[in-house]
């Protein structure tokens, strides 16, 4: 089934992060002694799946039906490889150079999604550099929906899931497809991009990177509809949505795919960009 996009498939991060401050615990492959992952960034991690699961459980859903991914951006290789060992392996990254450097130097098992803007001929580079590629959040025309399916294809990996990117704030961006034409995009992946597996939506917010209810509000709206033109049930589309500063209201609002960068890796070397 093209639409089945398994969030359970990751490792439980909580139970996971639980485990190891217990003595005991059961044994992790290629685990460093719990002394090392004592670190502030293992930490601040266990405090924002912590934090997940109470926000899971004030709207009665599931801790693991919501995926934390780590956004590593600007950190060095010496903190994400704390945070792998605190159990966790979901890692973000939004630059193409960035992460093609970075993957060769981190275990295979994790799962890399790309969550940055995405230029046609970056795609072949970031395809190549990261095999264990497991999602691109931010599909958000036509003509980049085309380059990554026909890259996946002719490299043979397996179908990439995305999601795709939409505009929410209500200002001109270049970036995220305003949410009147995300049906026809959906539509578009499905039914023309065989090597691509739609998951869902993402949104960012307002341009300067925070967000509003109402930019919540609005991508779930467009999952609404997504899902009555594909006729699938909501469930499997996903929302992504919800960063450091609002990821427990995005939880409440429905996201299953919350991108937290600096609560966990402290902040970040260089501003945020918005182009690249
Ligand atoms: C950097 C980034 C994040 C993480 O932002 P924080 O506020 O540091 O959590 C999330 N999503 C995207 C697309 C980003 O580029």
């Amino acid at each position: 089934m093209q639409w089945q996009c398994n969030r359970n498939s990751q490792p439980d991060n909580l139970e996971k992060a639980e485990r190891e401050n217990e003595p005991e615990g059961e044994e992790q492959p290629g685990m460093a002694s719990s002394a090392a992952i004592d670190g502030v960034a293992a930490a601040a991690l266990r405090s924002v799946l912590q934090r997940v699961q109470q926000a899971a459980e004030k709207s009665a859903r599931k801790a693991q039906d919501i995926r934390v991914v780590a956004v590593s951006k600007t950190k060095p290789v010496s903190l994400l490889r704390q945070v792998y060992e605190a159990g966790h392996r979901c890692f973000g990254e939004n630059y193409v150079q960035e992460i093609v450097e970075k993957v060769p130097q981190l275990p295979e098992d994790i799962e890399w999604h790309f969550i940055g803007n995405l230029q046609s001929n970056k795609v072949k580079p970031l395809l190549t550099g990261v095999p264990n590629l497991a999602m691109v959040e931010s599909v958000d025309d036509e003509k980049i929906a085309n380059r990554l399916d026909h890259v996946v294809g002719s490299i043979g990996r397996k179908p990439l899931k995305v999601l795709i990117q939409v505009n929410t704030s209500g200002e001109e961006s270049k970036f995220g497809v305003e949410p009147s034409g995300c049906v026809e995009l959906a539509k578009y992946v499905t039914s023309g991009c065989p090597n691509l597996e739609f998951c869902g939506l993402m949104t960012i917010g307002m341009l300067d990177y925070t967000s509003t209810p109402e930019n919540f509000k609005t991508l779930a709206n467009c999952r609404t509809e997504v899902c009555k033109a594909l006729g699938i049930p909501e469930e499997q589309c996903e929302l992504s949505m919800g960063m450091s500063s609002d990821f427990e209201l995005a939880i409440e609002m429905g996201s299953t795919n919350v991108r937290i960068g600096s609560t966990i890796f402290g902040p970040r070397e260089y501003p945020k960009k918005q182009s690249n």
